[in-house]
């Protein structure tokens, strides 16, 4: 803990130095009364994870005002892939803001918004002809995806899954599965949102392929709803707020399969799994799908706010100009940011590190799991792995040790999320950019607060 090296990563800035160190109890003074500010002057239903307010942050450190370095494992959900403060990104930004700020794309247009649009036909799945759009937030992106598979095939219908997590906003609050604490109350919600059985085989009853759980979800599909009347099934390929649920090899493909034969639009909410998180560059790559339309957001453009649909140039060109936009969807300082993003994504092989801290950390956390029977399930692809925490001997899930275990890491300057349907998954997004010592010893911090010492 005294080891005051700097990152030899590219991606990773000076003055952040790589080590976990406490100066303060968690949160430390200066922080607490940040808190009473907060609580104070910010809405209650606005959460808080963890009170540590940040100072400052980069490669898998975030610095408090108290001065404690505490080690990311949440990369402010799924967001700072390429690290915080990525110095491609600070550079293209700094350049941009000196420039201008905002004119609005459909007013008076600018490259950035442009080339961000040409890497997405780039890199997401497929080779066919591609084009984009660009929003603010991810919830947005999914809004708009589904306008444009509404037009695109004038039909109403849109099918998500059990455990789907897909935003906020009205329209997405429908579409996300979870009542408490995303749709507690706010209702009514948006119509013809229909929920189709979801592929989690640590919960089926009896084990089931993906392809069975596909035929599973068809036939609800089918028989419910009436395949001809479905515009779009929007799934997410690994699913995020609702447990890091891993479909069943050959569910995915089986439903953009069915998708297809049926003339639906098929889209992955690729919003928390894309831009290398899972070890590819996108989820849908792990298994050669190629959704119609795919909605990113997060990992987009190392924490400036920015989404995008993309998709099958005749479907994304489907809708009337005009129909699509905002006032600030796809803003030039977000879109450097972006194009800083995933350079560095390309030239730090950044998929292939997410590739490569999954394998430690299933690694740790499977043998972890044959020592702790309240481990029920060890699970994820890439950067992106959960453990789910279970009474002893059944699959009853236990959200109090999550709890317990998250925030036995806070205390120890470990930052962990919890996630889940039945709120008992802890999950581990660590920023692509995470030297090896420091996500070792994030592991050693999380084993012992599982052993409860
Ligand atoms: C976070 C998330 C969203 C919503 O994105 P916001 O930017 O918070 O609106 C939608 N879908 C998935 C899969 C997400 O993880």
């Amino acid at each position: 803990m005294t080891d005051l090296r700097e990152s030899t990563s590219p991606a990773v800035a000076d003055g952040v130095p790589q080590r976990r160190e406490l100066l303060t109890e968690i949160p430390g003074p200066r922080s607490r009364a940040l808190h009473a500010r907060k609580q104070a002057a910010v809405a209650d239903g606005v959460g808080t994870t963890l009170p540590v307010y940040i100072a400052r942050a980069g490669g898998g450190v975030l610095q408090d005002v108290d001065g404690n370095s505490l080690i990311d494992l949440g990369s402010g959900i799924a967001v700072v892939n390429v690290g915080n403060a990525n110095p491609r990104v600070v550079a293209r930004v700094t350049e941009q803001v000196q420039q201008f700020t905002h004119t609005c794309f459909m007013v008076t247009p600018y490259e950035g918004y442009v080339a961000v649009c040409e890497a997405l036909a780039r890199l997401t799945p497929g080779d066919h002809a591609k084009k984009s759009a660009l929003f603010n937030s991810g919830a947005e992106a999914v809004e708009n995806a589904v306008k444009i598979a509404r037009v695109a095939t004038g039909r109403d219908a849109v099918v998500v899954f059990d455990h789907a997590y897909h935003g906020r906003t009205n329209l997405t609050m429908a579409m996300t599965a979870k009542s408490m604490p995303y749709k507690h109350g706010f209702g009514p919600f948006a119509g013809e949102v229909y929920r189709a059985p979801m592929s989690y085989p640590f919960r089926e009853p009896v084990p089931i392929s993906g392809a069975e759980a596909a035929r599973r979800a068809i036939s609800v599909i089918d028989k419910q709803v009436g395949a001809d009347e479905v515009a779009a099934v929007v799934i997410e390929p690994i699913q995020g707020e609702g447990g890091f649920v891993v479909p069943a090899p050959g569910f995915l493909p089986a439903i953009a399969q069915w998708c297809t034969e049926n003339g639906i639009v098929f889209v992955a909410d690729e919003i928390q799994t894309g831009f290398g998180r899972t070890g590819t560059l996108f989820a849908c790559d792990d298994e050669g799908v190629v959704p119609d339309l795919i909605t990113t957001a997060k990992g987009i453009a190392g924490g400036l706010p920015l989404a995008a649909v993309t998709g099958r140039a005749e479907l994304m060109d489907a809708v009337h100009a005009g129909g699509l936009g905002g006032t600030y969807g796809g803003n030039p300082v977000a879109c450097a940011a972006a194009l800083g993003a995933l350079e560095s994504l390309e030239e730090d092989d950044l998929a292939g590190r997410a590739a490569a801290i999954g394998r430690t950390m299933l690694d740790r956390l499977s043998a972890l799991a044959g020592q702790h029977a309240q481990i029920g399930d060890v699970r994820g692809r890439g950067a992106m792995v959960a453990i789910e925490l279970v009474v002893p001997g059944s699959t009853d899930p236990d959200p109090a040790e999550a709890a317990r275990i998250s925030a036995a890491c806070h205390q120890q300057g470990v930052l962990t999320l919890t996630c889940g349907t039945f709120g008992n998954v802890l999950r581990f997004l660590p920023p692509l950019v995470i030297d090896d010592a420091l996500l070792a010893e994030a592991l050693d911090v999380l084993e012992s607060a599982v052993a409860g010492d």
